[in-house]
């Protein structure tokens, strides 16, 4: 098993042998960030070496797959990576062009996982800056951040109480913190339906 070649999390890729839709030695991917994919062994190979797959490029592939995965709408098909398609993958619809539209990722993420209304969703900052196609977890945090502001998600800590309206961005922005459960308020609820 090697590293996964968007993040870089051991253990998560293995060799497949020849895809069958493209001919190609072929890896297939299972990653906590990323979700499942697969790329050829090709791709997997010189992506570290491409100027152009830039930290913000492989987020977005990240992004996608992870996407892909969580979704898994009824046409689902296990995304292949390529050298010859992953600028399509990159220029795609479902890509997040702005951070209203990464806002939206979120709590459409939120609304797909939550399998009853009040049920919270867990959010692990090390591993879910992909649900907003994100580099970096910063920017996973000041989006909660920002929802919260907003009354759109309430925050639950770990003993499952949740927190009141004043609570310091530093709690969220700045802390270890690492998990979190949160829950979409009827106002975020309604958001997601305009
Ligand atoms: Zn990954």
């Amino acid at each position: 098993m090697e590293k996964c070649p968007f993040c870089l999390t051991e253990n998560t890729m293995s060799y497949i042998g020849k895809d069958s839709s493209t001919s190609l030695c072929t890896n297939t991917v299972d990653c906590p960030i990323c979700g499942q994919y697969k790329i050829s062994m090709e791709f997997a190979e010189d992506i570290d070496k491409m100027k152009e797959i830039t930290p913000k490029v492989k987020a977005i592939l990240s992004g996608y797959t992870r996407e892909k995965t969580y979704l898994k709408a009824d046409n689902y098909e296990i995304p292949v990576l390529l050298h010859g398609n992953y600028q399509d993958i990159y220029n795609s619809p479902i890509v997040p062009r702005s951070v209203s539209e990464k806002v939206y990722k979120l709590l459409n993420y939120l609304n797909v996982k939550a399998s009853d209304f009040g049920e919270p969703v867990s959010i692990n900052l090390s591993l879910d800056r992909s649900i907003t196609y994100s580099v970096s977890q910063k920017e996973l945090r000041e989006i909660i951040y920002e929802l919260y502001g907003e009354h759109l998600i309430d925050i639950y800590n770990e003993a499952g109480v949740k927190h009141g309206r004043n609570l310091n961005p530093d709690i969220i922005i700045l802390d270890k913190t690492l998990i979190m459960d949160l829950k979409l308020t009827m106002k975020g609820i309604q958001y997601l339906e305009q």
